[in-house]
């Protein structure tokens, strides 16, 4: 008896599983017609239909026939451009406070709360990926990857690192010589991690690593959050970089690195380092080191409103980096470096819409294509760089082409002409698709 109610269940579940996927599959094609699409590399706009198989795109074409069963979207002459990626987006700071993370007000439960719903905002403003480089989204990107929760695609490096005193010690000023033995809330949540010497680097790297990470943050250089670091400074000897650097290409990977100075940049990119974040004071003898050893700048166009900082001392720094954005965007277009952008937004639930006036900030620099491509496709070719462990295999990301993901925004109107359109996605995004799935259609309304 035992046996047939076992046999029982097994055929049930088998059973309601092939007419569930069977459902699926029937309501999964979508044709996307009368559209003009940048296709996240050329200039050039396409005319013609989209048809969308499950998550990828099949076919591109001047007129597809509409599947039977297809659920049609009419673009109207409006511009499908691919979803749009963001290089430096902390999915688990952008939405929480400061005081939540930093004062002990809050705990880990209110951050992956604050997260998991700041994620669909964040979709809903038309980004569809983002390399997250710092904190903890593990169990926020496993819901969304599965379906459960919306959100968009991430690359996270985990807990970003540092050295004690350096950009991620977010111990107590007066815990010196500090405990070894204790270990701190957030560090214990994985939110950032301190190492010191080159066997607890490697240790902490392949801890980080197991825990998921698609590529490894560290700080070479001091920050404008951080309360011990001064920008000038040098964080991590040239042995520990090579130790983590190490590390992350065993595991097939690559290493991105927090720093301000050209001192600090130089030396992280010699010792293997492929990838700097923010970089904003790097000559362009330096820039030229980096565009031959294939490495990338991630660049923010941070303007000075954008931020003000209580603690004195970070407004300062702060200050500074305003000054030196406005020259190193054109220093590195004008050396062709490998540029990637992102918004770096940090403890602001209320303004992370500015993370859609940043690419119409790079306007300030950039053509609006350039512009455009940058935050796709180009931005897209960084992620690349985390090879097998990138995420996302079935097709390329960031480029409206067959065999890529369907991740899709339709502007009501043309941002390759007017790149402000992209600054209100609430407006103007009238389609928001991800992995062939329609998270937002107004286009009729
Ligand atoms: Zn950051």
């Amino acid at each position: 008896m035992k046996k047939v109610l076992h046999l029982f269940f097994v055929t049930f579940i088998v059973t309601t599983m092939s007419f569930i996927s069977y459902g699926q599959d029937a309501k999964k094609t979508t044709l996307i017609t009368n559209a003009k699409i940048f296709d996240g590399v050329n200039e050039k706009l396409i005319e013609g239909d989209i048809l969308i198989e499950n998550n990828l795109i099949k076919t591109i074409e001047a007129s597809i026939k509409a599947p039977k069963g297809a659920n049609i979207i009419d673009a109207q002459g409006k511009t499908v451009i691919p979803g749009l990626i963001d290089a430096h987006w902390h999915t688990t700071y952008a939405y929480t406070p400061a005081a939540v993370l930093f004062l002990n007000q809050g705990d880990m439960p209110e951050v992956a709360i604050r997260s998991m719903t700041g994620a669909e905002k964040t979709l809903l403003r038309g980004f569809t990926t983002v390399r997250d480089p710092g904190g903890n989204p593990f169990a926020i990107k496993k819901l969304i990857d599965s379906g459960e929760y919306p959100g968009h695609r991430i690359l996270p490096s985990g807990p970003f690192m540092s050295p004690t005193s350096g950009h991620a010690d977010y111990y107590g000023k007066t815990e010196v010589p500090r405990d070894k033995d204790y270990i701190n809330y957030w560090e214990r949540n994985m939110m950032a991690m301190t190492s010191d010497g080159v066997d607890e680097v490697r240790l902490r790297t392949r801890d980080i690593l197991k825990y998921g990470a698609t590529q490894i943050k560290i700080t070479t250089g001091g920050g404008v959050a951080s309360e011990f670091d001064p920008l000038d400074v040098s964080e991590y000897s040239v042995d520990e970089i090579k130790a983590v650097v190490e590390e992350a290409n065993n595991y097939n990977t690559y290493v991105t690195s927090h720093v301000y100075t050209d001192r600090g940049v130089r030396t992280s990119i010699e010792a293997g380092v492929k990838c700097i974040e923010h970089g904003f004071f790097v000559t362009e003898e330096t820039l030229k080191l980096m565009k031959e050893k294939g490495a990338w700048i991630s660049l923010q166009p941070v303007f000075k409103e954008d931020m003000t900082w209580d603690n004195p001392l970070s407004q300062h720094k702060f200050e500074g980096i305003v000054e030196a954005i406005d020259k190193v965007f054109p220093l590195a277009k004008k050396v062709g470096v490998n540029i990637a952008v992102g918004k770096d937004h940090l403890f602001g639930p209320t303004t992370a819409i500015q993370q859609n006036e940043y690419v119409v900030r790079l306007g300030k620099w950039f053509t609006p294509f350039e512009a455009l491509k940058i935050y796709t496709s180009e931005n897209a070719r960084l992620l690349e760089m985390s090879g097998p462990r990138h995420p996302y295999q079935e097709g390329p990301l960031g480029v409206v082409k067959e065999g890529a993901y369907a991740d899709l925004v339709i502007v009501d109107g043309n941002p390759l002409e007017n790149l402000s359109l992209i600054a209100d996605p609430e407006k103007n995004f009238v389609v928001i698709m991800k992995d062939g799935k329609v998270y937002k259609n107004t286009i009729d309304k």
